[in-house]
């Protein structure tokens, strides 16, 4: 390289060294968009998949990849493939269980907010029809599927705010019997609590950007299935092209080593979060599958790790409007009033202005969202700190 022009070294010199005697403990951040190979007969192979490789990062990445075989193992499941977003994920799932023009998706009525206008505004628009139901009403279901045939049925494991849980073995036999595809969205629950495929679900989605990541640093999703569907789900994604980026996927995979420490202290503090609301005289209501009182105790108790009901909760405010709920709000000093969950820290957040704002207070009501109701993703700090915050900001807003 040394007779070469300083342009030209500027580009190339100090890059391709000689291939590696040595294997880095933790996966390198691939940024390379492109690969080359010892012959163009290689480089065909790979493009041919007659071979192992990495062509363009659009088709593949090297730490992308770690991450996808990381989730898929979390998961018990046979392939992963990772997104730039949970919603990036769920929208790939769809198309990849053949969600097409003349079709129809059965849903649950309280899937996360941008799921249900994906249905219900994007895929109205391309001739598929959605049908929500009470995913917990069985009976309901099962009346939906034999009249709508749907190819697809998609629910939350563990739904927001209200924290209903899916019985997802009953939901999956049933939706089997009628020849349509289980889609799951975990992010909730996250492997740790629940793990959907053991049940027979075909695709489990994620944002993980919540416990997955964990740290509110880092957007993506991520499409859990067989090898099969995989390849389905790598084939839409080089045309439609949702991709995670190398940086995402190590930050996530960096994320997702704590996931099960996080998640101890998640569920053990959320258990006594929940148990010292329950006895708060201010708080009417507490939404958590830990609680005997919760509809779908017994289910939760039947699917979930031994134990562990999750990390989030949501809870009613007595007689509070939407400027008592603020005042609570503003004067907590440990917990965050930010969007998100599933962060190592404890976040609270307003559903009735965030993720169910486009409803009216009768549509809300109706589904069990007062304006008292705040949810809460309780963090990994101390519990006696998280408790002495809520105590602190309950009593100043009073
Ligand atoms: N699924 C659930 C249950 C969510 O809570 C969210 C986001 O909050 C999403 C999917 C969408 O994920 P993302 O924001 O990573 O696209």
């Amino acid at each position: 390289m040394t007779s070469k022009s300083i342009f030209t070294l500027a580009v190339h010199a100090g890059e391709r060294g000689p291939r590696p005697d040595f294997t880095p403990v933790v996966t390198p951040i691939y940024n390379s968009t492109t690969y080359i190979y010892e012959s163009m007969e290689d480089l065909d192979a790979v493009f041919a998949r007659e071979r192992p490789g990495y062509v363009y990062t659009r088709y593949g990445n090297p730490t992308v990849a770690a991450l996808e075989k990381a989730v898929a193992a979390l998961e018990g499941g046979e392939e992963a493939m990772a997104f730039a977003s949970g919603m990036a994920a769920i929208h790939a799932a769809l198309l990849a269980a053949k969600v097409e023009a003349g079709t129809t998706v059965v849903a649950a009525q309280d899937v996360y907010g941008a799921t249900y206008a994906l249905l219900s505004r994007l895929f109205s628009t391309l001739g598929v029809r959605t049908h929500f139901v009470d995913i917990t009403d069985l009976t309901a279901v099962e009346q939906a599927i034999v009249e709508e045939k749907p190819r697809a049925v998609l629910f939350e494991t563990v739904s927001n705010p209200l924290l209903k849980v899916a019985d997802t073995p009953a939901l999956v036999e049933m939706a089997h019997r009628y020849g349509a595809e289980v889609i799951v969205d975990n992010t909730f629950a996250s492997p740790y609590v629940f793990q959907p495929l053991a049940h027979g679900v075909d695709y489990v989605v994620h944002s993980s950007t919540k416990y997955l990541g964990g740290h509110g640093d880092v957007l993506g999703g991520v499409a859990v299935t067989s090898a099969q569907r995989c390849v389905t789900l790598r084939e839409l994604t080089k045309l439609v092209g949702g991709n995670l980026g190398p940086n995402e996927a190590w930050l996530t995979m960096r994320g997702l080593k704590t996931l099960p420490l996080r998640m101890v202290q998640h569920c053990r503090n959320a258990a006594q979060v929940a148990a010292w609301l329950q006895d708060h005289p201010r708080i009417s209501r507490v939404h958590y599958p830990g609680l005997s009182d919760h509809p779908q105790h017994e289910v939760a108790t039947r699917l979930f790790r031994p134990g562990c009901y999750g990390g989030m909760i949501s809870f009613e405010i007595a007689d509070a409007d939407q400027a008592r709920v603020f005042a609570f709000m503003e004067a907590l000093q440990l917990c965050l009033p930010a969007t998100s969950l599933g962060d190592v820290y404890s976040l609270v957040m307003y559903p009735a202005h965030s993720s169910h704002r486009a409803l009216t207070p009768e549509e809300r009501a109706q589904i069990g969202i007062g304006a008292g109701l705040v949810r809460f993703s309780v963090g990994i700090e101390d519990v006696e700190d998280i408790i002495a915050d809520l105590e602190q900001a309950l009593e100043r807003s009073s």
